[in-house]
């Protein structure tokens, strides 16, 4: 199930250079080529298995969020803004 959380790209030579070239949440070294996940909400790159983590996260306040204001249950849809 991804992604609503994050901007799923490949990781590119450049971003590696000018940006980061680990994943901010387990510091894992990216490769060129792998899927890196930005995360528009904190600015910052992850690798495949942070992001799917942190979204699962997302995902589960949305929709306690969501659950208390509604009181019934149905998936909300998280939304970047
Ligand atoms: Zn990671």
């Amino acid at each position: 199930m991804m992604n609503q959380c994050f901007i799923q790209q490949p990781m590119t030579v450049k971003i590696m250079q000018f940006v980061t070239d680990v994943c901010s949440e387990c510091y894992k070294n990216f490769e060129e080529g792998e899927e890196s996940f930005y995360d528009t909400q904190s600015c910052r790159y992850l690798c495949k298995e942070c992001a799917d983590k942190i979204c699962q996260e997302i995902i589960e306040q949305e929709r306690e969020r969501y659950l208390n204001e509604n009181d019934e249950i149905e998936y909300s849809q998280p939304t970047l803004f």
